[in-house]
């Protein structure tokens, strides 16, 4: 539905986006992720019409959107505070932006009573903004993104300045909202967790270029690059040079660690004396002071370097051998546990070969 072809943006010498291309299928909630500074707001911008690509193409349903300003764009924009007037009703707040046109009082009353049904606020037409609570105050202001029936809702970080309780709420309010009211989403954010919670499907942008669209779940398992392993949740980057090359399997050799057995990843063709990195989630390593293992996991012994305790979990840094680091985490799912171990205790590690993700 949305198609952004090699767009390019630049602020004098400085490349903002390089030849970003993706597209967006009717009805996805689409996120586009990336640290601060990485293009992301630059990229809605294009999309509103708020700005100018100065190279590339914008479509939405095969139309060029270049030539059109915001106004003539059926597409809407929610910022991060809401930006709702105090001192109008709801049912005001969301005939505002119907006002400046020519339709008529009537037909603005109906439009206006249809979107807070759809946003299942019909009661609430009279009451001010004071008066409602955050995740309604969020649905009145997306009503009235929505109250002329834009093709594409962009949200710039509407959840960043709420706590962390609060936001949880939001979000789960934002993809039931996305869901029932079937209109497209492009969210920016660059909280990882939420996009992770929010998306159909996440752009992962890095200083102006596109590390890698997928799947949330895809993203987490399979990165393609060492960006988006160490963006995406908590991540072991294991520096490697690929040993030898069988169809599903790959020896490789770690600095300070010597040579193991790792899955193949098949996007990508490693060739023996290859550099890369293994990627290897916490949670995907066994922890304990002595391990039995199977012929399809590699063990290490190592000392507790530091540990924290986060509550459901405890992350614990193990130095291997050479002062290699690793950080694994243990649930403290049993009773009263807390921590199983302290810093300096020896400790053994193992991991399955399947549980790394090897990336060039
Ligand atoms: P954040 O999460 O901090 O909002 P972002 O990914 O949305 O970051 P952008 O706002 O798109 O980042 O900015 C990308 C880069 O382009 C930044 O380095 C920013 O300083 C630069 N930039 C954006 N707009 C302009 C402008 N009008 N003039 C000069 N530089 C700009």
């Amino acid at each position: 539905m949305l198609e952004i072809i090699d767009v390019s943006r630049r602020f004098g010498d400085f490349v903002a986006l390089d030849k970003v291309s993706l597209n967006i299928q009717a009805g996805e909630f689409f996120t586009l992720l990336g640290p601060s500074g990485c293009g992301k707001t630059t990229l809605l911008r294009l999309i509103a019409g708020f700005d100018q690509v100065d190279e590339g193409e914008i479509l939405l349903d095969g139309k060029p959107l270049t030539a059109l300003n915001p106004e003539q764009r059926p597409i809407h924009t929610v910022f991060q505070s809401y930006a709702l007037f105090p001192h109008m009703t709801v049912a005001e707040n969301i005939a505002f932006p119907l006002r400046m046109t020519k339709i008529a009082k009537p037909v603005i009353d109906l439009m206006v009573r249809e979107i807070l049904e759809d946003v299942r606020l019909p009661d609430k037409a009279k009451h001010y903004p004071d008066e409602l609570s955050g995740g309604q105050k969020q649905r009145i202001a997306i009503a009235r993104a929505l109250v002329n029936r834009p093709r594409l809702l962009l949200l710039d970080e509407p959840l960043s300045a709420l706590d962390a309780k609060l936001r949880e709420q939001m979000q789960i309010e934002l993809i039931n909202l996305q869901k029932e009211i079937g209109i497209t989403f492009v969210y920016v954010t660059h909280d990882q967790g939420e996009a992770l919670a929010l998306s159909h499907r996440i752009a992962v942008m890095n200083k102006g270029e596109i590390s890698q669209i997928d799947e949330p779940s895809v993203l987490y398992s399979c990165p393609d690059n060492r960006f988006v392993a160490d963006f995406i949740g908590q991540c072991n980057l294991l520096d490697a040079t690929v040993v030898s090359v069988a169809e599903k399997q790959l020896r490789i050799a770690i600095a300070g660690l010597g040579e193991l057995d790792v899955c193949a990843n098949p996007e990508i063709d490693f060739a023996v004396g290859d550099t890369c990195a293994l990627t290897l989630r916490p949670e995907k390593i066994r922890l304990a002071a002595q391990l039995d293992i199977t012929d399809d996991e590699v063990l290490f012994s190592g000392k507790v370097h530091d540990m924290l305790y986060l509550g459901d979990v405890t992350v614990y840094i193990i130095e291997l051998a050479n002062g290699v680091l690793i950080e694994a985490m243990l649930a403290n799912d049993a009773p009263g546990r807390t921590r199983l171990f302290d810093t300096g205790d020896a400790v053994q590690i193992a991991w399955h070969t399947d549980a790394g993700h090897l990336v060039a």
